[in-house]
């Protein structure tokens, strides 16, 4: 997969040189460039943004710099995804959705926010989450981090992403490891037991009865089996 990232400040991308995401870089799986769009401005002072028309408070990006910098490298077939507080908001489906991309274009705004003509070029318009942040690289590091994980052959034979939460529409079952006992707290027996579908049951009973406590919006959303139906029951 190709990843392009348009920004005013690559460098604030460093965690995408570490664990999981530095290493499917090295290994050639993924492969990320950096656009800083102030690298395009036409102007003598290299500005980027300019009062919004109308009046108001703070600054808008320009569309010069941007529509310059995406005609720059090819992207015919790409997501051209917007970082945009009042997008879609991002989710486990959605970065299911865009490990399956060839290509990838994020673009960050800052200040005020991007002047409306930019949005012609974009696929999505997508949001981390009900608040406002500074700029829109915290957010494209979260959706790089969450979509690369899910590129197949990424995550190591030791780790899965199939169990995680929301993967199977649920929260993932609790889970212990050694020792058996820690000061008084001791691993459920079944999971000792070596009884494969004992195993299986406990886990998804658990999965529902978390969800119900923690996330009871999931459920509306999940398709119940006959065997969830049943657990529920009773
Ligand atoms: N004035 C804009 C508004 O009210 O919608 C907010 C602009 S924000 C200060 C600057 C940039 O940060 C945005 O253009 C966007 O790229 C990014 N950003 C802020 N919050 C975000 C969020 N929740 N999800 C994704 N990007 C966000």
């Amino acid at each position: 997969m190709q990843i392009d990232i348009l920004t005013l400040f690559p460098e604030m991308f460093s965690n995408l040189e570490h664990s999981i995401v530095g290493r499917a870089r090295k290994s050639g799986k993924i492969d990320i460039n950096f656009h800083n769009f102030r690298d395009f401005a036409t102007n003598n002072q290299k500005h980027v943004d300019d009062m919004p028309y109308g009046g108001g408070q703070g600054m808008l990006l320009m569309p010069q710099p941007i529509f310059d910098t995406l005609d720059s490298f090819p992207h015919e077939n790409a997501r051209v995804l917007m970082m945009d507080p009042a997008g879609r908001t991002f989710d486990q489906a959605f970065a299911e959705e865009l490990a399956s991309e060839e290509q990838l274009v994020f673009l960050c705004g800052h200040y005020e926010g991007f002047d409306e003509r930019i949005k012609t070029l974009v696929t999505d318009e997508v949001s981390l989450g009900d608040y406002v942040l500074t700029g829109g690289e915290v957010a494209a590091s979260v959706m790089i981090d969450a979509t690369v994980r899910l590129i197949p052959d990424v995550l190591g034979k030791k780790a899965s992403h199939e169990d995680d939460s929301f993967s199977s529409g649920l929260l993932e079952y609790p889970q212990y490891t050694r020792p058996e006992n820690f000061r008084g707290l001791s691993v459920p027996e079944v999971l000792m037991s070596g009884h494969h579908e004992n195993i299986r049951k406990w886990r998804l009973t658990e999965s529902l009865a978390k969800t119900l406590r923690l996330r009871p919006d999931l459920l509306d959303t999940y398709d119940f089996t006959e065997e969830v139906s049943d657990i529920v029951r009773q």
